[in-house]
């Protein structure tokens, strides 16, 4: 089964704006995929359709399946528990006033009752590093502390796979470096999608290349990283850690 199947889809937003087109991918079960492109590639657009989030034209064949389930009406509620989107600015995804009530509200959509959601809540806390946090306000944290709030809440949910939305933008050094290790634990499925493409370098062994919301290239990291001409004409650049790497 794979985590993540995407089937020719197009979208088109309201004002006509043509965001993705003819996308096809997979990604296995406890895969670790980087998705990479230029701003207004698509690569929003693309993690928002993976729970449902905008609607898919009608078709006879749904586009997108996740977790072994087409992403249509009947399946959403479960879709939503199961895939964990983390947004590119935490302040969409929080909105209680304490870290507490923000990371135990998905776990109790999902019915997750007390004693179990006070031990999820601080459980997914202590993962994020940011153990003992409970009665602190969201609003009071530096953004890098709330991205990682944002993380806990999905963790807590136990979401099967993640879809990450800039997850390294605005973390300090060791902020990152303890992110990067948190992903690296987790062994769920996960999309990143991401300007740092040291990160992908350092995590996803495959990358999605996005463009003008299409896939110009997919394959393994360090190839299409490589490929300086790919790069240029993508709007990104081969990454420094691989300017070690000799190519063999
Ligand atoms: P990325 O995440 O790669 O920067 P996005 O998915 O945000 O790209 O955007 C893809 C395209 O869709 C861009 O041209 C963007 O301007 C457009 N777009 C994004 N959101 C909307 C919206 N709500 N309405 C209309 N166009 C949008």
């Amino acid at each position: 089964m794979n985590a993540i199947e995407v089937n020719a889809l197009s979208y088109r937003y309201a004002d006509g704006t043509e965001a993705l087109r003819e996308i096809s991918f997979s990604v296995a079960e406890g895969e670790r995929v980087g998705l990479i492109g230029p701003n207004g590639a698509g690569k929003s657009t693309l993690l928002l359709h993976l729970n449902g989030l905008l609607p898919e034209r009608p078709a006879a064949q749904p586009a997108i399946r996740v977790l072994d389930m087409p992403v249509t009406d009947p399946h959403l509620l479960e879709i939503r528990a199961k895939v964990g989107l983390l947004f590119q600015d935490p302040d969409d995804q929080l909105f209680c006033p304490t870290v507490r009530e923000d990371v135990a509200f998905g776990p109790q959509q999902l019915g997750v009752q007390e004693p179990a959601l006070t031990s999820r809540v601080s459980q997914a806390l202590e993962q994020v590093g940011l153990r003992g946090y409970e009665e602190r306000l969201p609003h009071h944290l530096s953004r890098g502390e709330r991205r990682r709030v944002c993380l806990a809440g999905l963790l807590a949910c136990d979401a099967r796979l993640l879809a990450l939305d800039e997850p390294t933008s605005d973390l300090d050094p060791r902020g990152r470096r303890e992110l990067k290790a948190l992903l690296q634990r987790l062994p769920v499925a996960q999309i990143i999608a991401t300007h740092d493409l040291e990160l992908v370098v350092e995590i996803c062994p495959r990358v999605l290349v996005l463009d003008h919301g299409a896939i110009v290239a997919q394959g393994p990291t360090e190839t299409l990283l490589n490929d300086e001409a790919l790069m240029l004409a993508h709007g990104l650049e081969r990454p420094h850690i691989l300017r070690h790497h000799h190519p063999h």
